[in-house]
């Protein structure tokens, strides 16, 4: 019997440092074990060792072989039979020929032997105790037929040691046949899941470590059971989630069948569309989202054209199921559907400051994340990509269409509420706390481990904290020395600071976008603008910079606005995020757009009289 060999046992050998396993077992702790090649004592192939095992395991040869056991099978029983039938004399005449036939089968069965013996080793080779018989009757049949054709006239008790040891040549074939149903089984062996249980069933014979070996009993269970891609234990608490998730995750393991690249691929693609459209995105609009999702183009109002003015609840849809975030927060989509369908309607309708505007904000964010690499750069897990996109998606929720100095010089009950701090961001986050708190049917966070959910409050109200302009210098200043420092960590102590400035980054974007985006978003914000300083001059309060329908030049603003403002924060972004830097320079582009229109303006101004 050869040893075979699979694909994946001979891929593993061609590292011969050391193997790395991912183990996740029930028994004992997530853990990474680094498997040394010594512990392992598995021997490592040479390349001809490994072309002859790759030869011999072929299926010409273990046709070969399985023809010359048939011959020999026959030739047995041939010399048993002419024994009965004929004279002495008679038989010793044939079988001096049917001895020469037995040598050269015999010789065969003995090549096959070196052969394995060079292409294994004689351990691995003799691994199979039954295989030192087979190799015993093989020489000793050698060693009986080498006899007989040398000296035909034997005594009676060689005859019968003969006897006994034809008996023994069947027991061989028997065996030899085995050998071969179980070398048919494994070149029928199709699946890489079959190999890899196989490889891992090997494995399991070399290791010495219990605990591995229960290891490796958990990893077989789990491929061999279609396991791979279900849930464990999480939170019992969460029994309905769990079933619910283990259900869905069910569904999608179906698909994994085994395929061809190519083929996985299309499957790939297909089931992720099929699960886009479960989430009832209208048609048009995921076209466009599958395509471009994180691209920093994208027309938002088209976006929310094509949707009925659902664009941000869609969004925030498709961005749960692009980034598995209904698995992280183990809720169904029905529920984020009707969270961010209240969060959409908590947005008023403002020139500026509406839900277009935080489904702009948490597309550019998500810009940022994925096209810009921050998700990379940041080792951002899936809490931190759902934390930055609901931040987008929230940060301006309830917004009144006036500026935290208006409502602190108001009077306002939000500025008396909030003790004149970031009224407005501290507000907006606190109002979407409120909604899912206040709705089991719509709340997001209800199915989080409580830390889990600390940790997401925590990020999500930094982040929108972030969007106050008051703190905008002084933020901007600390994240570009955090960036120049030599201990900076995107990815450690420094990753909450980068995620705050991707979220206040993107709500100042629009001077990076296309100019004709652009332009559409700058006069919406200065019609708001616009509508707070009337209502100043009403109020006898002092009308706030930008504020002035009759003094504000819109081109000189955003002139203004890009220097002092977009075009330093963006520079710190592209410190720390180096794939911004084709989009770096649309910010001149739009600034040298606006410059030519400056005298425009001022006569615009120049012929419109103040009341
Ligand atoms: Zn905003």
């Amino acid at each position: 019997m050869l040893p075979s060999r699979s694909d994946s046992q001979q891929r593993s050998l061609e590292n011969p440092d050391k193997q790395t396993m991912r183990v996740d077992s029930t028994k004992r702790t997530d853990k990474l074990i680094e498997v040394p090649r010594k512990k392992l004592n598995m021997r490592l192939y040479t390349e001809s060792e490994q072309k002859i095992q790759d030869y011999v395991n072929s299926k010409i040869v273990t046709i070969s072989i399985i023809g010359l056991v048939g011959a020999y099978a026959i030739l047995i029983f041939i010399i048993v039979a002419l024994e009965e039938l004929l004279d002495e004399t008679e038989f010793n005449n044939v079988s001096s020929i049917l001895s020469w036939i037995e040598l050269g089968i015999l010789i065969v069965f003995i090549l096959e032997i070196f052969v394995g013996l060079y292409a294994w080793g004689i351990k691995k080779y003799y691994k199979d105790k039954w295989l030192i018989l087979d190799t015993l009757i093989i020489l000793l049949s050698l060693f009986f037929v080498i006899f007989e054709l040398a000296d035909q006239k034997t005594s009676n008790v060689i005859k019968v040691i003969q006897a006994v040891f034809r008996f023994l040549r069947i027991f061989l074939l028997i065996r030899k046949a085995q050998t071969f149903r179980r070398l048919a089984t494994i070149s029928t062996i199709s699946t890489p899941a079959e190999k890899i249980v196989r490889f891992l069933a090997e494995l399991k014979e070399v290791l010495e470590d219990e605990n591995m070996k229960l290891d490796i009993d958990y990893c077989i269970d789990k491929i061999g059971n279609n396991q791979l891609y279900q849930m464990g234990k999480l939170d019992e608490d969460n029994a309905e989630a769990m079933a619910w998730l283990n259900q869905s995750q069910q569904g999608k393991t179906e698909v994994k069948r085994i395929l061809t690249n190519e083929q996985q691929q299309q499957q790939q693609q297909k089931k992720v569309i099929a699960n886009f459209q479960k989430l009832n995105i209208p048609k048009r609009l995921l076209d466009i989202l599958i395509k471009q999702h994180d691209d920093l183009y994208i027309d938002p109002f088209e976006c929310d054209k094509l949707c009925g003015g659902e664009g941000l609840v869609n969004l925030m849809l498709f961005f749960f199921e692009n980034y598995n975030l209904f698995d992280v927060f183990l809720i169904k989509p029905k529920v984020v559907r009707g969270y961010f369908e209240e969060v959409m309607k908590g947005y008023l309708d403002n020139p500026y400051h509406n839900k277009v505007h935080a489904q702009d904000v948490a597309q550019t964010c998500n810009f940022l994340l994925s096209k810009c690499k921050f998700i990379e750069i940041g080792q951002l897990d899936e809490q931190d990509i759902a934390c930055v996109l609901i931040a987008g998606a929230i940060h301006d929720y309830g917004h009144p269409g006036l500026t935290n100095a208006f409502l602190i010089n108001s009077r306002n009950e939000l500025a008396l509420t909030y003790n004149d701090q970031s009224v407005l961001e501290m507000y907006h986050p606190s109002q979407c706390f409120k909604i899912a708190w206040g709705n089991q049917k719509v709340n997001i966070f209800e199915n989080l481990q409580f830390h889990k959910y600390r940790r997401i409050r925590e990020s999500i109200i930094l982040m929108v904290l972030s969007t106050d302009m008051a703190h905008h210098a002084s933020e901007l200043a600390i994240t570009n020395s955090r960036i120049a420092a030599p201990d900076f960590e995107p990815n450690g102590k420094d990753k909450q600071r980068l995620m705050d400035l991707i979220v206040h980054s993107s709500d100042v974007s629009n001077p990076t976008k296309s100019y004709e985006i652009y332009k559409q978003w700058t006069e919406k914000v200065l019609t708001e603008f616009w509508q707070q300083g009337d209502k100043e001059r009403d109020l006898g309060l002092p009308i706030s910079y930008l504020c002035n329908r009759y003094t504000t030049n819109m081109a000189e603003a955003q002139v203004g606005f890009i220097d002092y403002v977009v075009k330093p924060t963006f520079a710190c972004v592209l410190g720390f995020l180096p794939a911004y830097e084709p989009f770096f320079q649309n910010l001149d582009k739009n600034k040298a757009k606006w410059q030519e229109l400056i005298e425009y303006y001022k006569q615009q101004l120049a012929s419109i009289q103040p009341k």
